[in-house]
């Protein structure tokens, strides 16, 4: 019996009318028996419903920023739809919808819940769009809303994955239709026991795409990106990247536990457990191989850089003459495991410990509020903290130029600086 086939869109692939029908063109040539296509929030849809959110928080009218939200989509419709589509009245409803939500009530106690249903009108929105279009195209498909198929614990913004319960729903709900149709879903969204929309963290699109093919043993997994597969710097950022043909899961691992955004973090581990290949391709040259992403590669080792914005560097002093022990350490991480907080760097020192996190509304407020007693805290914003993986000498200089370093750490392996640009 065939196995199932996984496509991923990001925003990006659906940033635009153009892009749903690349979209379409692409599955056209793709279709077959047994396939699942995810799809997230159109665009920076999901950056515009935080600002929404933000708006909501400062007590600022979010009704023209909802506007323009709502005209981007209704934008993108009448450049793919007769002018008496249905899609209209749809897209009309989810921001009457969205609006209501948005009416309600807000606090920083119930923000990580209320973010999670206003947060899911994105990929809503988009896989609706997406299939009214390709039904539209004559390639028939059926819509599934997530919710029902990814069953998380309430852990609102990072939910964690029940698997066993997902499993179960996927393979009832999803297979008998997949044996007809194929089945376009939302990424990035789920529900807890109680029906709660809960989301899996920001980019968490590739990480469903992932769940899916290992509730249901998928052949493969494809995610469609704008770039032509993983390269060993962001594109976007640097010159004179290469492209890998292929990796093995672990080296990929590596990559996004360092900040790599090609692909989410969470999704490696699902498809290797189950030796599912992992391919990440260009939708603007769909033809081209990409990266294959599975158990033996044989890629050589070359320095790969990955660079995250937004951190932040804490230092934690301690006040009384005493050195750092294991009970601070505790202490420190305790409250960051409270506060949902990774740490992406830590080094200690004699009197002091040094985290670097992501920078997040209202986290490190708190951290500061609930550790001040014990330590003298310190931070320094706006940081950026680079890592190379197989570095050599010539790299990190390179990378060094220009940059005041405020804290630096090496291993054979790795060499990582947390950096800002110098003053001229
Ligand atoms: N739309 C969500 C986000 O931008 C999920 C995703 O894109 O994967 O975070
Ligand atoms: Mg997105």
């Amino acid at each position: 019996m065939a196995k199932t086939v996984i496509f991923k869109f990001g925003g990006a692939s659906v940033k635009d009318a153009a892009g749903v029908k690349n979209l379409a063109d692409i599955l056209r040539n793709r279709l077959r028996k047994k396939l699942i296509i995810v799809i997230s929030a159109m665009g920076k849809t999901t950056n515009a419903l935080e600002n929404l959110l933000g708006d909501k928080l400062r007590n600022k009218d979010f009704s023209l920023n909802s506007s323009i939200l709502k005209s981007y989509h209704l934008e993108i419709c009448k450049e793919l739809f007769p002018e008496n589509h249905l899609i209209f009245p749809k897209v009309e409803n989810y921001f009457v919808l969205l609006n209501q939500e948005l009416q309600k009530p807000i606090s920083p106690t119930n923000y990580d819940e209320y973010y999670d249903r206003v947060i899911c009108f994105g990929e809503l929105l988009a896989t609706h769009i997406v299939m009214e279009y390709l039904c539209l195209q004559e390639i028939l498909v059926v819509w599934k809303d997530a919710r029902e198929l990814i069953q998380t614990d309430s852990s609102f913004r990072f939910a964690k994955v029940d698997w066993v319960k997902t499993k179960k729903r996927c393979q009832a709900q999803l297979l008998p239709i997949l044996d007809q149709y194929p089945v376009v879903t939302q990424g990035f969204i789920g529900a807890d026991q109680k029906g709660r929309t809960t989301t899996l963290g920001r980019e968490g699109s590739d990480f469903t795409a992932a769940i899916l093919a290992a509730s249901l043993d998928a052949a493969s997994v494809t995610i469609w990106k704008d770039v032509p597969g993983i390269l060993n710097a962001d594109p976007k950022k640097f010159s004179d990247t290469q492209l890998f043909e292929e990796l093995e899961y672990k080296q990929a691992a590596e990559m996004t536990y360092y900040g790599a955004s090609v692909i989410h973090p969470k999704t490696i581990k699902p498809l290797a457990n189950l030796k599912i290949p992992l391919f990440v391709k260009s939708f603007l040259d769909p033809e081209a191989a990409g990266t294959k992403i599975h158990e033996n590669s044989k890629a050589h080792q070359i320095p790969t850089i990955i660079l995250k914005e937004n951190q932040v560097l804490v230092s934690f002093k301690v006040k009384d003459f005493t050195f750092i022990e294991e009970s601070h350490i505790h202490q420190v991480y305790d409250q960051l495991q409270q506060l949902k907080l990774r740490v992406n760097m830590l080094q200690i020192a004699a009197i002091s410990i040094s985290i670097v996190i992501d920078s997040q509304l209202f986290k490190l407020e708190n951290l500061i509020k609930s550790l001040h007693n014990s330590f003298e805290i310190r931070y320094n914003e706006n940081l950026q903290l680079l890592t190379i993986l197989h570095p050599n000498e010539k790299t990190i200089s390179a990378q060094l130029e220009g940059f005041e370093s405020l804290l630096e750490q090496s291993t054979r392996n790795t060499y990582q600086v947390v950096r800002r640009p110098k003053l001229s």
